[in-house]
């Protein structure tokens, strides 16, 4: 529930009840980034290379990657055809 994120101390913790993967942990860190406003009314879509460029250079938007670290993705989300990465999609400015 990354919509009602809320700090505690840490001292409140138990016990630990497990762990996420690097991919959705990827997704948790993009969420939180919107939810506090670090990423404007951004998308995270995944991407090949290609469909990312004709996003930023033809569509005007704002493309960067969400951990350039990632080294495997899924399959592209617009195209459907090729390996992507997950990437934050935002509005450039003066996009209407
Ligand atoms: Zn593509």
């Amino acid at each position: 529930m990354l919509e009602q994120i809320r700090t505690i101390d840490k001292s409140r913790l138990l016990r630990s009840i497990g762990s996420l993967d690097r991919a959705p942990m990827r997704r948790v860190d993009a969420a939180i980034a919107v939810s506090l406003g670090l990423r404007g009314t951004a998308g995270v879509m995944t991407l090949c290379g290609r469909c990312a460029r004709t996003f930023r250079n033809d569509g005007g938007y704002e493309v960067t990657r969400v951990d350039p670290g990632q080294r495997s993705g899924e399959s592209c989300a617009y195209c459907g055809s090729r390996p992507g990465f997950d990437y934050f999609v935002e509005k450039g400015a003066g996009t209407p």
